[in-house]
């Protein structure tokens, strides 16, 4: 779904100076990834993979054919509220906030400035940096998830099998948010199967999230399909939003992404 509001922004962004690897503010984001924030993301991706191994075992353990139309159902609604959930932080942290704020700053709004200012880094991410925050995140889901199946009745598993299946749809597209982001910004060597992913709109494909990436970077903030940017940009929620946040504390928004795109 192509927003034709934008393609004339779209030129004007081709004609801005770049950013990239070579640009000052680039070079300072980078630097900021510790052995401490990889070894927390190394820890999140484990745990994660185990408790996500955990549900699918329980899932199939508990499988009937008669699931199918349900699973299918809540594995869509999964999906709908993880790019939902992808677009509301990832225009939290490009529009408010700042990497000076202690702890959060640093360790989770630094990627996002750093996108911004040269977006191809993120290829150049491996796996465990590009998607060890998402799992930290999903981790509270995936303790309820685990521990409501190890102590709950079979009956109660049965009742409420589309619960899990929701529950394993959110946490496993969360979890790959980064790494079909990754993938939108990989125009050279990808596997063929993502190409169809991305060509079918599964996951979040390359022309649809360029229009992210138009200065000022102010619409298109979801990343796990990108189903939900077309109807949010239409009624103008982050728009409304940010109005509405301004008017009430004063902040401007974009002021902290603004610093770091023109340090050069
Ligand atoms: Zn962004
Ligand atoms: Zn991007």
């Amino acid at each position: 779904m192509e927003c034709p509001l934008r393609a004339e922004a779209f030129k004007e962004a081709h004609s801005r100076p770049a950013g990239g690897r070579g640009h000052q503010g680039a070079k300072e984001l980078a630097s900021g990834y510790t052995q401490g924030k990889r070894n927390m993301e190394i820890c999140s991706l484990i745990v994660s993979t185990l408790m996500n191994v955990l549900v699918v075992a329980g899932l199939l353990y508990y499988w009937e054919l008669r699931h199918i139309p349900g699973a299918l159902i809540s594995t869509g609604l999964g999906m709908l509220l993880a790019d939902f959930l992808s677009g509301l932080v990832h225009w939290g942290a490009d529009t408010w906030g700042s990497v000076d704020i202690p702890i959060i700053g640093k360790a989770f709004i630094r990627p996002f400035r750093e996108h911004h200012i040269d977006p191809t880094a993120i290829t150049r991410h491996d796996y465990i940096e590009a998607n060890g925050d998402n799992a930290l995140v999903t981790l509270p889901i995936l303790i309820l998830m685990v521990s409501l199946m190890v102590t709950q009745p079979p009956d109660a598993i049965i009742n409420y099998y589309y619960y899990y299946t929701f529950g394993l749809s959110l946490t496993l597209f969360i979890t790959f948010t980064n790494q079909f982001h990754k993938w939108s910004h990989t125009y050279y060597g990808l596997p063929k199967w993502v190409e169809l992913l991305q060509k079918a709109h599964i996951i979040l494909p390359k022309a649809h999230h360029r229009i992210h990436h138009v200065a000022p970077h102010e619409t298109y903030f979801c990343i796990t399909t990108g189903w939900l940017n077309y109807p949010l940009e239409k009624i103008r929620f982050w728009t409304t939003l940010e109005y509405i946040i301004e008017a009430v504390t004063g902040h401007k928004p974009r002021s902290d992404d603004m610093k770091w795109i023109n340090k050069r």
